[in-house]
């Protein structure tokens, strides 16, 4: 049956496209949508590292719903994309939808002259706090972390950008049980972060869901000291009852949800209470317009919120929106590092190097795009990571 066509005077959607930009660690997806008013478009994200073409293909699926539709009935096309299609989206479907949603709320933003975050209810802070990353995701042994006095170096950097906290991912690859001597190293780590940052700085530990519970937890006893602001994903998704053995065993915060979509998934996190921070991604969960309403179920819990987002300018900017938007909103993860072009694909330069952001001021999402520049960093493919375990079976990474 043929889409009903937009109704009345209405701007209609006349062009759904993506630009892929190579970024090293990852291939940014920024979609673009196009209206039949002159200069009147929207810019969101995608990006989903290792199924770059999934979403790529996945955003051209979805454009066929969206071409000569009103960009302006945000909330209408979103049903749309979830519903019309009767499979519901898993993460590559829901990662297009995301990006889409927020090309649709910048063109929501331009054509009204105001901030997102001004549609979204206004500011709800005077600044939003940013926190850094000091990396150690990516080790030549993936037994071993980097070196312990390595992470306390970096967090110096961290501290003359002005940021007061900071995430690491000092816990390597595991086994199903760990050994006292790899336990020990990880303590090390985070001993050396905070004797270097000392106690004004708030530090995370990211696990990436390497580790068993049981693991989680052996390492979790030993970092008890540190008063760590949280601890981030220490078991599979997939296994909320796991996650809450960990959340009852340590006596730090536990946040997780990057790999979550959709209300529906974090709806049995939030009930369990199994988590203290919720981490919905922006260019993952449904865009915008389903992270404020995951904030908004966590709200009820007193959960806080602190959007994952190691992606592009595109999600940074979505993910700062709702940060001023949300009253629960913890904290705001940012990428200043991972190329030095970043800001080069920006007519208008995104400056997040610094601990607070002051809440945005131009038009929609406050992004615009450099075609030509991003045209200079095609597709590649991603690094293929492939972890095992010592007696070969296959590791999480
Ligand atoms: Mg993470």
């Amino acid at each position: 049956m043929p889409l009903p066509a937009a109704k009345g005077k209405q701007v209609k959607i006349t062009a759904v496209k993506t630009l892929v930009v190579n970024a090293r660690m990852r291939n940014w997806v920024l979609v673009k949508v196009e209206t039949d008013q002159p200069g009147l478009y929207g810019w969101g994200e995608a990006t989903l590292e290792w199924k770059t073409k999934g979403v790529v293909g996945s955003v051209e699926d979805l454009a066929v719903l969206l071409i000569g539709q009103d960009p302006l009935r945000t909330e209408h096309l979103w049903q749309m994309m979830f519903r019309q299609y009767f499979w519901r989206g898993g993460i590559v479907a829901m990662t297009a939808l995301s990006g889409i949603d927020q090309a649709l709320w910048d063109i929501k933003g331009k054509e009204a002259g105001k901030p997102v975050c001004e549609l979204l209810g206004g500011p709800v802070r005077d600044r939003l706090r940013l926190y850094d990353h000091l990396g150690g995701g990516l080790m030549e042994d993936i037994y071993q972390s980097e070196a312990p006095e390595v992470f306390g170096e970096r967090i110096h950097v961290s501290l003359e950008k002005g940021f007061t906290a900071v995430k690491a991912m000092p816990i390597p690859v595991a086994e199903l049980i760990e050994t006292p001597a790899t336990l020990k190293r990880a303590a090390k780590c985070v001993e050396a972060m905070r004797k270097a940052a000392g106690d004004s700085v708030d530090i995370m530990l990211d696990l990436h869901a390497r580790t068993t519970s049981a693991a989680a937890i052996q390492f979790g006893r030993l970092l008890a000291d540190y008063n760590l602001f949280w601890y981030e994903e220490p078991c599979w998704p997939e296994h909320v009852d796991a996650l809450l053995e960990v959340s009852r065993a340590l006596p730090f915060p536990i946040a997780t949800g990057e790999r979550l979509v959709g209300r529906w998934q974090f709806r049995e996190l939030l009930e369990k209470r199994a988590c203290a921070i919720i981490q919905p991604d922006v260019s993952h969960c449904g865009g915008i317009s389903e992270a404020r309403r995951i904030a908004a179920m966590a709200e009820t819990y007193s959960i806080p919120v602190a959007c994952h987002n190691p992606q592009g300018p595109v999600s940074t900017a979505a993910s700062i929106h709702i940060g001023f938007a949300v009253p629960n909103y913890l904290i705001q993860e940012v990428v200043r590092a991972d190329v030095p072009w970043r800001n080069d694909i920006l007519t208008h330069p995104l400056d997040v190097a610094c601990g607070y952001v002051d809440p945005p001021t131009l038009p929609g999402l406050g992004i615009e795009i450099n075609e030509k520049a991003a045209a200079k960093y095609p597709f590649a493919p991603e690094v293929t990571m492939a972890c095992f375990h010592r007696d070969g079976s296959v590791a999480d990474w």
